[in-house]
């Protein structure tokens, strides 16, 4: 497979050029929704590392239409695309918690529009009842659609910390659910959460590696301005210590080596807005920090899937 001899894992950018014979570029909206655990439904001061903007900070404006919007996000990421195919990615707060006559008004724009191959809409796995499940399935028949869930952790004292607001059966009851139409999943983790060691990191992705999962997203935990999180930070030093580069690069690489090679890779760190990241300073810089996994892995011979060869040898 020849995704081994660059990346070393199954990147996204490698996905799309499978899947769509093309690079392939993630414009980022905002379907104007809220989120059950911001509205009081759940709780009202959202999970505790959600920016005020719902976790959708590079998501265009809530103002405008999707076509806009689709529009508006084209033009910024203009100078460095070098194709017409897009994924419509519904990124800001939870967003299949809305009527179905809404959901479906916007969702059919999006998939319309004649650049968008396909859509992905990040969700909770709580919202996504039936009728939804239908619409998606529905969708799902004109172009792909693939769902983005934030499980973040399997351990139920960190769920309860973070306020993520639901249980690990839910997340598994709706991962069942979608594979069962034929919707691809990619699941969230934050890598660092306070109180995790590396042992309870890794068995989330032991857990997820077994799952039919479709992608994941690994993320370093980040702090925002204006998030409880960043009080946390503020007040309480011992509970939080944050992963330095080199750590994170080491934890971020035994994961990798426990997730199959069927899985696709879809962010390797934290990627805040840099005028709201409080810390760490250095996952900014995120070419940086993208170059350097690079060069360990190469430099460690080590690859996605690495754990499951050797124990199958
Ligand atoms: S579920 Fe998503 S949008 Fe809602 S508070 Fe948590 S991170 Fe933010």
């Amino acid at each position: 497979m020849n995704l081994w001899q660059d990346k070393r894992y199954y990147s996204l950018d490698t996905y799309y050029k499978e899947q769509f014979g093309d690079k392939v570029y993630k414009l980022s909206l905002n379907g104007n929704m809220t989120c059950p655990n911001r509205d009081g439904t759940l709780g009202t001061g959202g999970c505790i590392f959600c920016s005020s903007g719902g976790s959708g900070d590079f998501a265009a404006c809530n103002k405008l239409s999707i076509t806009e919007q689709i529009e508006e996000a084209k033009e910024r990421v203009a100078k460095k695309v070098k194709s017409n195919r897009y994924v419509a990615y519904f990124q800001a707060y939870t967003n299949t918690y809305a009527p179905v006559s809404y959901l479906r008004s916007i969702f059919t724009e999006a998939i319309e529009h004649k650049e968008v191959v396909a859509l992905s809409i990040a969700t909770r796995p709580d919202c996504l009842p039936e009728e939804v499940l239908n619409l998606l399935a529905e969708l799902n028949k004109r172009k792909p659609v693939y769902i983005e869930l934030g499980l973040q952790t399997i351990h139920e004292n960190s769920a309860r910390l973070i306020r993520r607001g639901y249980s690990l059966p839910i997340f598994e009851e709706a991962l069942n659910r979608l594979s069962g139409i034929n919707i691809p999943v990619i699941v969230h983790v934050i890598l660092g959460l306070p109180g995790e060691n590396r042992k309870m990191m890794v068995a989330t992705i032991d857990y997820l590696a077994k799952l039919p999962i479709h992608g994941i997203k690994l993320q370093l935990m980040h702090v925002l301005k204006n998030t409880e999180l960043e009080t946390l930070y503020l007040s309480d030093s011992k509970l939080f210590s944050l992963l330095q580069l080199e750590d994170y690069i080491e934890l971020l690489i035994e994961c990798l080596e426990h997730l199959p090679p069927r899985i696709v890779i879809h962010r390797l760190t934290g990627d805040g807005p840099k005028n709201l990241l409080v810390a760490p300073i250095w996952s900014g810089n995120k070419r940086l920090v993208l170059n350097t996994i690079q060069q360990e892995l190469k430099k460690r011979d080590s690859y996605q899937g690495k754990y499951i060869r050797t124990n199958l040898e």
